[in-house]
């Protein structure tokens, strides 16, 4: 029998004018990562993307595996592939579903004629397919209301389509159709699901990593890689960048009030990243902060850390428990990498008190007392570029 994966889109199909660029750009994504799995033939049709392998024998899992990571999809299924006759759509509709229809319950019919010249009307289609239906799996009843398992009949231009279960798809918008934006990746838990979180709603993410060799192994920034090798099935390709931050962090130790270290390290990390973000056109800086998480995320720590930025930053994080944060780090698979035990530069240098309630103009004064200029312009001409592709 001859399969497809059908890919709805969900929030897409409201963008009036702009669907069509929204629908260009999810096709795109979709091509881009179906190409390691095969040739394909992409059609679509009201709000609905046909996937068609070229060849026989194409792994449809993989696909549909593949699919259920792109964002712009809010609900995908195997589909078969009928002639457009009804004989043919009872004989495949038993065959095609016969092992989801074995052990349900309850079930229903649900017939879309989008090819008015097909000789039967759709409750007509709904009727007669019900009706062999219950003839060849005697022990299903009808519901109409809340059916385990609901028959999808879709009579097309060229042929009908028969399926079954429908899939949630990774729903939001497709990535690059919000535009680009920097991500602040630690080897941490949180920002993975910040990445993760911002190209759901179609942002194509860059990285940004700060490595304070010789105090931040090699192995803390491989893990790093790992990480954004593990986002790509959903964000797409990651441009990579990695910035040698020892001479900046070894400056702020000897020059700066030790209260201060972090929440000036966190202002050198937003600057070298918002100049980075600019030469490659990114809009935004996105960081897994939540707030009250540690001395460097309260309100006012947040602030001193927002007073050097000139663009927006993104914490998609913002209000949520660690345990949500973990839940879906573990969906989407970075979790076991996350909390493998390498050192953050983050906790190179930590002062013993934080400064919980630092006043920027405190933090200011602190900063100004040496020219970090010269190290910052040093780290961004040292820092290494890498391309992950999806
Ligand atoms: P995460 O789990 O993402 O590491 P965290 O709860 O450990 O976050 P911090 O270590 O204070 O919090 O870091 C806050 C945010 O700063 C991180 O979510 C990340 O966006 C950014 N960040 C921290 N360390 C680095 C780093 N070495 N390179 C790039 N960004 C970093
Ligand atoms: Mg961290």
């Amino acid at each position: 029998m001859k399969e497809v994966v059908l890919a709805k889109y969900g929030e897409m199909a409201l963008k009036g004018l702009n669907k069509r660029t929204f629908e260009d750009m999810l096709t795109k994504n979709i091509r881009r990562r179906l190409r390691p799995l095969g040739s394909f033939t992409l059609t679509r049709a009201q709000s609905t993307l046909y996937i068609t392998p070229d060849e026989e024998n194409t792994d449809l899992s993989e696909v549909v595996d593949a699919v259920g990571r792109i964002f712009g999809i809010a609900a995908y299924c195997r589909a078969c592939v009928c002639e457009k006759d009804f004989a043919d759509i009872a004989e495949k509709s038993v065959e095609y579903l016969e092992n989801i229809l074995s052990t349900a319950g309850t079930f229903k019919v649900n017939a879309k004629r989008a090819d008015k010249a097909f000789p039967m009307k759709s409750p007509e289609i709904c009727m007669e397919l019900g009706g062999i239906i219950l003839e060849k799996f005697p022990h299903l009843t009808v519901d109409v209301k809340n059916p385990e398992v609901t028959v999808t009949v879709e009579i097309r231009d060229t042929n009908a389509y028969v399926h079954g279960e429908n899939l949630k798809g990774a729903g939001g918008l497709p990535v690059g159709s919000s535009g680009k934006a920097m991500l602040l990746l630690s080897g941490g838990i949180d920002s993975p699901v910040a990445g993760w979180m911002m190209a759901k709603r179609g942002v194509h993410i860059e990285a940004i990593h700060y490595v304070s060799p010789p105090y931040t192994s090699d192995r803390a920034r491989l893990k790093v890689e790992t990480l954004c090798e593990k986002m790509t099935p959903y964000c797409g390709g990651i441009a990579f960048y990695c910035v040698p931050f020892t001479e900046l962090q070894e400056a702020i130790r000897d020059n700066c009030p030790e209260e201060f270290f972090t929440i000036i390290m966190r202002r050198l990390m937003m600057e070298i990243a918002q100049r980075i973000a600019a030469k490659d056109n990114c809009l935004a800086l996105i960081t897994g902060e939540s707030v009250g998480q540690v001395a460097s995320q309260t309100m006012a720590a947040i602030a001193c850390t927002d007073a050097v930025c000139r663009i927006p930053v993104f914490r998609p994080l913002v209000g949520m428990d660690k345990t949500e944060i973990i839940e879906i780090s573990r969906k989407i698979d970075t979790f076991e990498t996350s909390v493998l035990p390498y050192e953050d530069c983050c906790t190179v240098f930590t002062p013993k008190h934080p400064k919980v309630r630092p006043q920027l103009s405190d933090v200011e004064k602190a900063q100004n007392s040496f020219d970090f200029e010269p190290l910052i312009q040093k780290a961004i001409e040292e820092t290494e570029l890498k391309t992950f592709n999806a």
